[in-house]
């Protein structure tokens, strides 16, 4: 049996929208077409009985978006005012689109500060379950506006490793990461023609995270860096992780319909179970499309 055959009975899965995901490239603006998409998605899902958290930025570009200020202000106060307009408006769109099926919707917000905290840990992990247990769905972001700068360790400075620290807080089965890239190259496709796609990853090795670091993303905060870190974080939480290309949401529904896309890791724990027949190897094939 094929190892992608039992990500369809996947019971807890986190999945992570990137800003990039979300909004047009071009204008910054939310691809409301494709967050209703998202919506009506993850309600199947909650339909077929699975559980489902959302981890979705979008807060500092939504936030710059309505204050009409410039990408190019850097300045950290800024950032912080338009991460806590961004944050209102994103929720306002979600608790929308989420209204339509009668679905409620939570804020929750992290640092990592607080996940630090065994006591911020317990109580999130109490509220998260509470939640699920009333079938709201959690959307989850980091708490930009109050974030310490990233060389305090403050401040998570993406949500692929925050999100793998839900998947790990709420002992998801399994956590996928929506990108503007398929999933994981032996290098960057966008400057090496012979850049190779891996399907699946059993192990991660020294060799694969410098692959990470040689194959960037176009956009976001996190590059395929950021991504192997939470699969390192996922999967030695017994949670198997898949990156996906976001560009079609609907992407979402391959996956958990066990279709070959994307970069699938393995939990170390079901590594080594029987199910496993892949062979790693023979999974890598030379990647001919042209990526943009
Ligand atoms: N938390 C940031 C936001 O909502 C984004 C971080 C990320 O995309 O990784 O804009």
């Amino acid at each position: 049996m094929d190892y992608r055959e039992t990500l369809k009975e996947k019971k807890r899965i986190v999945i992570k929208v990137g800003s990039s995901t979300i909004t047009y490239p071009e204008t910054g603006n939310i691809n409301l077409d494709k967050l209703e998409k998202f919506v009506r998605i993850l309600i199947n899902l909650l339909n077929r009985g699975k559980e489902v958290v959302v981890v979705s930025s979008g807060s500092i570009p939504i936030g710059r978006k309505a204050l009409g200020i410039d990408a190019d202000n850097k300045s950290d106060a800024t950032k912080k005012a338009c991460a806590a307009v961004g944050q209102g408006r994103l929720m306002m769109i979600y608790e929308k689109l989420f209204s339509e099926y009668s679905t409620l919707t939570a804020q929750m917000l992290l640092t990592k500060e607080s996940i630090m905290s065994e006591e911020c840990c317990i109580n999130a992990r109490n509220a998260f379950e509470a939640l699920i247990d009333h079938h709201v769905v959690p959307i989850v972001n980091e708490n930009d506006a109050i974030a310490v700068s990233e060389e305090l360790y403050g401040i998570f400075g993406d949500n692929d490793t925050m999100a793998a620290q839900v998947a790990e807080l709420i002992e998801a089965d399994l956590l996928i990461l929506m990108s503007d890239i398929e999933g994981l190259y032996t290098d960057d496709p966008r400057h090496n023609p012979n850049a190779r796609f891996i399907h699946t990853v059993r192990k991660i090795d020294t060799e694969l995270e410098q692959m990470g670091k040689g194959a960037g993303t176009a956009s976001g905060t996190g590059g395929m860096h950021t991504k192997i870190e939470a699969a390192k974080i996922a999967t030695k939480a017994g949670c198997d992780m898949v990156i996906a290309n976001g560009q079609s949401i609907y992407t979402i529904n391959d996956v958990m319909a066990g279709k070959k896309i994307g970069t699938l890791f393995i939990a170390e724990k079901n590594a080594k179970s029987d199910i496993n027949e892949y062979a790693p190897e023979k999974d890598i094939y030379r990647h001919h499309k042209k990526i943009k």
